[in-house]
This record gives C-alpha cells, structure tokens and sequence, in this order.
C-alpha cells in the first residue's frame, strides 16, 4: 500500500488508476479491501487523516432548514475510517418487509430481493466480527426467550454487537499493508468534478487538501463511499459545475431518512417476572439484545411501518448523576472512541435520554459488561420499571431532502443545506406498537404499559446519525439516482454506496447493510 500524506504530498501531483474510491469509512474501506483482489490499481481518497482535524471536521458543516438535529452532537467524522470511530457497534439487518413493494407505502418497494442482499451477510458480519451468520444470529434470538412473545402479533427485532466495535482504520492498517495494488491519499477532499463533452462519464476528480495542495485523480471508474449526506451533497455539487450532465437530477438528496428515536414510555413488569433477555446480554462472540415490532401481518392490515421498540431499565435520579460520573471516567481509562467528544451530556435534561446514550452494553468493555450482567443474575428481585426507546422506519418522503445552501466551505463548495421531515405515519406506528404491547401484557397478566400512547409527538424525536435515501435504488431514473447495480442511472462510470442508496430506510442500524451492499458492488465491479 502506497500511502500519500498532505504534509508530504508535493502540489499539483495527477493519479492515475483503475478504480478510485472517495471515502474511507465503512463502505470504501470494504470496496477497496475486497476489489483489491482484483489485481486492479485503487486509489481511496480521504478528507480525513488518522486524528481528528477541527478544520478537516468544518467541512461536513450543514444548515437544517427542517427537523433540526441534536445540537452539540457529532453525527459523522471526516477521520481516516469514517464514522466508524464513533459507532458502538449495534448491528441489526434489513427484513424482507423492507425489500417489498407495501401497497400502503408510497415510493416503497426495492429494485433487488431480500434474498439477493441476504446472501452478503454472513460474510458482512464476519468483517464486523458478530455473529457469524443471520442463521446463527436468528438462532441465538428465539430459544432463549423467556416470556412467549405472540408471533401473529409481534416480531422479534435481534440487534448484535461484536465483543468490541469495529474501527475500520485499525483493521484496515493490518490488512492493507501487504496491498501493492491500493494507494491511500489521506487529507485530501475531493472537490471538482469533470465529465466528457456529452457529460455521459466522469473523467477526473480533483482534490485539495487544507495546505491548498492539489491533487487530480483520473479514473476509469469511481465509487462515491462518503456518507449518506456527503454521496448527495458530492453529486449535487458535481451537478451545479456540469449543468449539462444528464444524471438522474431531481431525485439527487431527495428521500433523506434517519430513524426517529424517542425514549419515551415506560413499563411495570409484574412481580417475579424476567425480562433479561430485552435488555441485553453476552452471548458468545458478542452481545445481543432483543426488540420487540409488530408482525408483517399487522403491518399491513393497519398500514403502519416497519418500526419498533427496546428496552432499558429505567435508572432513578441518584443513580443515573454516579452513572454518568462512571461513564466519564470508563471514558478516559478505556479511550472508548464512540462516547469521546461525541455528546454534551447537559443537553439531555431527562435521565431516561441520558440512559438510552449511555447503556452499559455501548460503554463498557466486553468482559466488564459480561461481570455486570453476571451479577444482575444474582438480583432477587429482577428489574421492574423499564424504560421505552421507540425507533422508526421512516416513510420515503420526496421534500425531506438535501440540497445545497448558499454558505460555502472552505474550498468554495455549498454546504448541504438538510430539510429533514417526520410524518404522523412514524407517529402511528410507533402508538400501534405501544397499543399492542400494552393490550398484551394486560392480558398475559406480565404487566402494565404507564404511560398513554398518545403521549408520543415528534418533538420527542430525534435523529439517530444514521443518514439514508439520498442517492436511493431505483430499476428507472425517474424515480431513483443509482441502479439495482448502484451505478448512477445516465453516468457510465460513477457508482455510489453507503446507506444513501437504501431505497427505504428499515429501522434497524445501518452499518450491517452497509458493508453487505460494499461486498456485493465489489462483486459486480470485479465482474464487468
Ligand atoms: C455516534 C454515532 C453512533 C452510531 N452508531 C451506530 C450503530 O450502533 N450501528 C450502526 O449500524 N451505525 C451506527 N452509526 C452510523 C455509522 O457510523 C454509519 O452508518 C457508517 O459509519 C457509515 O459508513 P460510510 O462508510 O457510508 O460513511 P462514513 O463512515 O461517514 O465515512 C465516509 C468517509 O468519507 C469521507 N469523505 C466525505 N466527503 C469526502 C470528500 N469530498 N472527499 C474525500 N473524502 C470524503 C469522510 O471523511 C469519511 O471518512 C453511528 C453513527 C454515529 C455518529
């Protein structure tokens, strides 16, 4: 592997290569890792370096004109490795539901199967490192239920962690070491974008580094790998430079999704009743954690997303100021990236916020967490009063969408200008699942949901940085901008990945998914 740093990088260097991939998080660090067998020359540009850059960070600056955002929140990293940096490692995969064309759901329904994306799974999860397949993982989730949950009613939704997240710069310095095939261009952000003369293929991109250092990358083919705001803002920008181009415009940064999550709602268990397995546990490789959705049936006999719930249990105010405490300091020992600069934790005036954040599972290590859950067993009495974090599918929704501002950054480029929407169909089903669950812990005398389900507004939603649709997969142009092969539709050469082009965004983490989508687009490139 080749490495050229901006501090050493001589001005106006030209590259020349067989694939050049803009991003190194997730999505281009698998591309490149797996189309490396290919024997192709890869060049991976990244605007980020190995440590943070508060310069280098400026660069994602965003305006909301719509649902703001959490403030004081970092919700992606310009770092070598992405946001993987900051992730906890939840893993959860889509469902066919997700897949399907819902009759009740507008713009619903993907141009590939379920079965198509599920085959690239359990090789997804083995780079995670979680369970090693979703069999396993599917296994790993019934037997182990305690209370008989009613299938025709209810899903179970499983979401794995790996004994530690993973940070994709850290793998990627072991394995692409022996690479001679793959030049890493770090400090570097693509800015200029240049097409043929019909403006049918992308020539060559151009990239600037914070020492006004230039670079020009020439390509046969490129893979937009930035992130599910950056792969839009990249294209709307390469758009505005090109007006002749004739890729799929109007659909570019349309459809933005995120999964509404409100901690919201409580539960009282009845004496004696144990409910372990939703709030977490070690299993072997990992951790898992059990939520709880409404069936495919229910879904669509009352037209309602694909949503759902977990728990935690509810902390009382002593406990929660010494666990916050706690949690700072585990912070420092254990130099845990994801919680490091990532919250201001006195913008969370509500403790059960403040628990969702920071649940042991996200911030301990494995064995500690494995010793906490060891003596939880010992309990007498099990944890009664749990709290309820709601989590959304949202509804593809053409004006939630990014475009650009007039404010620019430091290369001249618009900023995203981000026009998030929520809608009462997010509302409704989350109340739907809230009913249910309520109706069924009556009747099974297990116990009582406390709160009233018309108590849940969107103001107790926020986002959750997962950000999806914003180059979304469509079979025509009309109604997508990438391909079922995730090629921009009108480009002959321009591919993008990254949750920006789910074509509906599911409820469940996105990282999964996303590194499943990389091995199957390297599967494709590798082929043509
Ligand atoms: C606090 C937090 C917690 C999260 N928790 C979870 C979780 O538990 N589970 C889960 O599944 N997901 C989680 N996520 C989301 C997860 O981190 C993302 O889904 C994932 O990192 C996306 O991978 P990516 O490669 O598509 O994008 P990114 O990781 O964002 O990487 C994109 C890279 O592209 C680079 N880039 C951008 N523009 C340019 C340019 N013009 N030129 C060159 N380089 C560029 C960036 O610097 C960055 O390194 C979390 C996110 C945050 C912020």
């Amino acid at each position: 592997m080749k490495h050229i740093l901006d501090g050493n990088a001589p001005d106006q260097q030209h590259m020349q290569c067989d694939l050049c991939i803009v991003g190194a998080g997730p999505a281009g660090i698998t591309l490149a890792t797996e189309m490396a067998k290919s024997g192709l020359h890869i060049v991976v540009v990244e605007s980020g370096q190995n440590a943070v850059n508060n310069n280098i960070q400026a660069l994602n600056n965003v305006q909301s004109t719509g649902k703001t955002f959490r403030p004081n929140f970092i919700n992606r990293l310009r770092m070598l490795g992405g946001t993987s940096n900051l992730w906890p490692g939840r893993c959860m995969p889509l469902e066919p539901i997700d897949f399907s064309s819902r009759a009740w759901i507008a713009h619903s329904g993907w141009p590939i199967s379920y079965e198509e994306y599920a085959q690239y799974l359990p090789k997804a999860a083995k780079i995670l490192g979680i369970a090693d397949s979703q069999a396993d993982a599917k296994n790993l989730a019934m037997p182990s239920v305690a209370i008989p949950i009613d299938l025709n009613t209810f899903s179970i939704k499983l979401a794995v962690w790996a004994k530690s997240p993973l940070r994709f710069a850290k793998k990627l310095n072991k394995r692409w070491a022996s690479l001679s095939n793959i030049s890493l261009v770090t400090g570097f952000t693509a800015f200029d974008y240049s097409f043929n003369k019909s403006a049918t293929t992308l020539e060559q991109i151009h990239c600037r580094s914070l020492s006004n250092k230039t670079l020009s990358i020439r390509a046969s083919r490129f893979v937009l790998c930035s992130g599910g705001i950056e792969n839009a803002r990249i294209l709307l920008i390469a758009k505005q430079q090109n007006p002749n181009a004739t890729f799929a415009t109007d659909n570019i940064g349309r459809f933005f999704m995120d999964h509404p999550r409100a901690v919201k709602g409580e539960i009282r268990l009845n004496k004696g009743v144990n409910w372990g397995e939703f709030l977490g546990h070690p299993v072997a490789g990992g951790i898992k954690q059990m939520g709880i959705g409404l069936s495919a049936q229910v879904q669509q006999q009352q037209q309602l997303l694909n949503s759902y719930i977990c728990l935690e249990p509810r902390a009382n105010v002593v406990v929660a100021k010494s666990y916050d405490t706690a949690v700072q300091t585990v912070k420092q020992l254990m130099s845990k990236g994801h919680t490091s600069n990532r919250l201001d934790l006195t913008s969370f005036g509500l403790i059960t916020g403040m628990v969702y954040q920071l649940t042991p599972k996200e911030i301990l290590p494995n064995w500690l967490y494995c010793i906490y859950c060891w003596l939880r067993s010992f309990l007498k009495e099990h944890k009664r009063d749990l709290v309820i974090i709601n989590q959304c599918e949202q509804l593809p929704n053409p004006d939630s969408r990014i475009t650009l501002s007039n404010k620019t950054d430091t290369f001249g480029n618009p900023i995203a200008s981000i026009h998030w929407q929520m809608s009462n169909a997010e509302i409704k089903s989350i109340q739907a699942i809230h009913q249910a669950l309520g109706a069924w812990l009556k009747e099974q005398g297990l116990g009582e949901l406390k709160t009233s389900v018309t108590d849940i507004q969107e103001p107790d939603f926020d986002e959750a940085s997962h950000h999806i649709g914003t180059t979304r997969m469509s079979n025509e142009p009309q109604s997508g901008v990438v391909d079922s092969n995730l090629k921009l539709h009108g480009i002959s050469n321009l591919y993008v990945c990254g949750s920006s082009v789910f074509t509906t965004s599911g409820s469940g983490n996105p990282t999964w998914s996303i590194v499943a989508f990389a091995l199957r687009l390297a599967n494709h490139l590798g082929k043509s």
